[in-house]
């Protein structure tokens, strides 16, 4: 394997220096627009949980649930409609006039792709077939070729046949699944992200979407008390990935990085740099058919 690597063609100090993502356009409720430097550009959102829902605790989650408006289906209507009036202004031009975005070197005052993502868990969408349907469509219909749909999971809702159903049509039309995968044992994974869904779940819903797509894995590393993740927790991470790989799973890289803004607790800290290519250079001597993207 090669040293870590990134993602090619970008302004990674610009990208570095952009820690803001407001979920925040305009009026809308679903739909916004950000800097991502996983994207290498701009990403469209499509934020599923309005409500705030998610089945995970992440010790390091950035929603602000002090708060909690009352659960609601997604309106498909005016998803679709606010979809259609940011993809148009990125069309027009007015997107990159925002000021958010104006004073970005030209490679990154593009957009990238359309993610489904947001302030929960987006499988947990009881209208994830829908949404997906909408979105492809709309992606498809506004930009040649197709803008991409990534999906970015937990991966707890990945076994729902709604969820298969929605997954195969992002894929069709060139989408991604972005799939979070925190640790490698159930202990640190219940102390990262909580206790509702078993690891075992997570794990098994991961094995059988990637035997069936290519799947990109997001991992946040960080400090724990002031301490990073032990060598023996990273090499139980690593198996875990091999045994994906060696039932005929797909796993197109991942992408490894470290908290960027202000955790939810103040036990998590983010890694230095030099410490996160250590960690990326012990998984890929364990992983090294898999590309990975280090964002430190
Ligand atoms: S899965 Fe995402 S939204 Fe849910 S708690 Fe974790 S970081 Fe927050």
């Amino acid at each position: 394997m090669g040293p870590p690597r990134q993602t090619p063609g970008t302004d990674h100090a610009a990208l570095r220096e952009h820690r803001a993502h407001p979920r925040a356009f305009h009026e809308n409720r679903y739909v916004y627009a950000v800097l991502s430097r996983r994207s290498g550009g701009i990403s469209i959102g499509v934020n599923l949980n309005p409500d705030k829902r998610c089945n995970f605790d992440c010790i390091y989650c950035q929603v602000d649930r002090r708060c909690m408006p009352p659960p609601e289906p997604v309106n498909l209507e005016q998803l679709r409609d606010e979809l259609e009036g940011v993809l148009a202004a990125a069309a027009r031009g007015d997107l990159y006039a925002e000021a958010r975005f104006r004073d970005l070197p030209p490679p990154l005052r593009q957009v990238r792709d359309i993610a489904l993502s947001g302030d929960g868990e987006p499988t947990q969408c009881t209208r994830f077939e829908r949404v997906a349907e909408v979105v492809t469509e709309l992606a498809a219909r506004h930009a040649t070729p197709p803008l991409p749909v990534v999906l970015i999971t937990n991966a707890t809702g990945l076994n729902r046949s709604r969820v298969v159903r929605g997954v195969d049509r992002i894929m069709a039309g060139g989408g991604a699944i972005w799939a979070k995968l925190d640790a490698g044992t159930a202990e640190r994974y219940a102390r990262i992200c909580g206790h509702r869904v078993p690891f075992r779940k997570v794990l098994d819903n991961l094995a059988a979407t990637a035997r069936r797509h290519p799947v990109t894995l997001q991992t946040c590393l960080f400090n724990l008390e002031g301490s990073p993740p032990p060598d023996g927790e990273i090499d139980a991470y690593a198996k875990q990935l091999a045994k994906i790989l060696a039932n005929d799973g797909q796993i197109l890289g991942i992408q490894l990085y470290t908290v960027a803004r202000k955790p939810a607790e103040s036990c998590v800290t983010a890694l230095d740099a030099s410490t996160l290519d250590a960690i990326a250079a012990r998984i890929g001597a364990a992983l090294p058919t898999v590309p990975l993207h280090v964002y430190p």
